[in-house]
């Protein structure tokens, strides 16, 4: 019997523990009953992603730049990609700003519901902590994430996985050092990492084999944490802003795939769900990485030389979905609770701050809501409000936040198609059938 593909299961799987989870929060020990025995196996799933990261980026980046054999094409496809990645990030803080100030859900919010939002969450131990990691942020200069960008120690460099940048700016330099060292020289490392990508990718494969569940799980776990439905709705219109937003950005990006790769964007968006399912449960691009990079060179055709260093930057550093909610967050914000701070300039502001801190933004959950509060700061919002602020916006923001983690990891995906495309490594697919896999194993 022929299997279902695998984005249908992993859609079956959450589906089932959306409705799981509900049915759970009918019970008075169903909440614990799913923290406590489901919550742990979502966890494993996205350990055992985060545990491959870094392995995944280190093969694939030498493989990708030691079969480049000129490090000319190098600098030109990093050079594209960053332009690109900027590129996109602006077009998503200016959608994000457009619909906010036509749309105006700032003025659907009464001063009562602002107050039980204050009650609710202001002193919040999320939030809280939330606050403390942006005042920590703020104390650093402009420039410290160029600083943050090279590791002092490889080791510790490779034993954190928030230092992804420095994993890549490591492994950069090894790899143009092997190609400088020539190819016969190099030929037992070539070997052996191009071993090591290819064992590794098997690992994705492996993993992915219990993503139906671990969805199942990580949804259910989801909704028994989901705030009260009164609060929900009287965000209702904000959110749908930013998820207006999100969708219009998915068009951008179906249009520009299919206008400038020539490919059909429908294909694309098939052969890409398993990540963007992926990361709408975890909530985390870097956790979905691997799978990205899994689907992009496998299912879609992107040459390793451009997706091995297009994917793990664009995880770290493009976050499309991120930006715009931050643009429609602020201004939002602002129009709750300091309408002065609304004109023009303020808004401009915000498209650049907006910009460097959706690059600043880790890839995990939550992390667009702290620099937020960067973005908030550079344009001179009263500091003594930044617990409300953050207690306006925190009871949708899980909910959003798989939302643009979903647009980041398209966003990424899209680009290193375009990237491809633009120096002639867009190829066709190798796909191995999934169901090959299921009965290999
Ligand atoms: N969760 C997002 C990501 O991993 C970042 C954020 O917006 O909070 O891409």
């Amino acid at each position: 019997m022929r299997k279902l593909e695998l984005h249908w299961q992993i859609l079956i799987g959450m589906l089932l523990g959306i409705i799981f989870g509900y049915v759970m929060t009918g019970f008075d020990w169903g909440k614990d009953f799913v923290s406590d025995w489901i919550q742990p196996f979502g966890t494993i799933f996205v350990k055992f992603l985060k545990l491959i990261a870094i392995p995944l980026i280190l093969a694939s980046l030498i493989k990708g730049i030691s079969d480049l054999k000129d490090i000319s094409k190098f600098r030109n496809i990093g050079l594209r990609t960053i332009a690109i990645y900027i590129g996109t990030t602006v077009v998503a803080i200016s959608i994000g700003l457009i619909l906010v100030n036509l749309l105006q859900p700032g003025d659907g919010i009464s001063e009562a519901t602002v107050a039980k939002l204050e009650r609710t969450y202001a002193g919040d131990q999320e939030v809280t902590s939330k606050l403390a990691q942006a005042t920590q942020q703020k104390k650093s200069g402009p420039l410290k994430f160029l600083e943050d960008m090279v590791p002092d120690n490889a080791f510790s460099a490779f034993s954190d996985n928030g230092r992804m940048l420095q994993v890549i700016v490591f492994t950069i330099l090894f790899a143009i050092s092997m190609l400088l060292i020539g190819e016969k020289r190099a030929k037992p490392l070539k070997d052996f990492f191009d071993a090591l990508n290819d064992v590794v990718l098997k690992m994705v494969d492996l993993i992915m084999l219990i993503a139906p569940y671990a969805v199942f799980a990580l949804l259910a776990s989801v909704v028994v944490t989901s705030n009260d439905p009164d609060l929900l709705l009287a965000l209702l219109k904000y959110a749908g802003v930013v998820v207006l937003g999100l969708l219009l950005m998915i068009t951008f990006y179906v249009v520009l795939v299919s206008v400038y790769t020539k490919k059909n964007p429908f294909w694309f968006l098939k052969e890409i769900s398993p990540a963007q399912l992926l990361a709408f449960s975890t909530s985390s691009s870097a956790a979905t990485l691997p799978v990205t990079m899994e689907r992009v060179e496998e299912h879609i055709g992107v040459d390793k030389e451009v997706s091995s260093f297009v994917l793990p930057v664009g995880a770290t550093i493009n976050m499309d979905g991120t930006s715009l909610y931050q643009g429609v967050a602020a201004v939002f914000i602002m129009q709750v609770l300091w309408p002065e701070g609304l004109g023009l300039s303020n808004q401009l502001a915000i498209i650049l701050t907006a910009l460097l801190a959706s690059i600043g933004s880790a890839a995990v959950p939550g992390a667009g809501m702290v620099m937020l509060v960067i973005v908030l700061e550079s344009i001179g919002f009263p500091a003594d409000l930044y617990p409300v602020a953050l207690a306006l916006i925190f009871a949708v923001d899980r909910p959003l936040d798989m939302c643009r983690t979903t647009v980041n990891v398209t966003g990424d995906a899209t680009v290193s198609m375009v990237v491809a495309k633009s120096v002639g490594k867009l190829g066709d697919p190798h796909v191995e059938d999934w169901d090959d896999h299921l009965d290999e194993v």
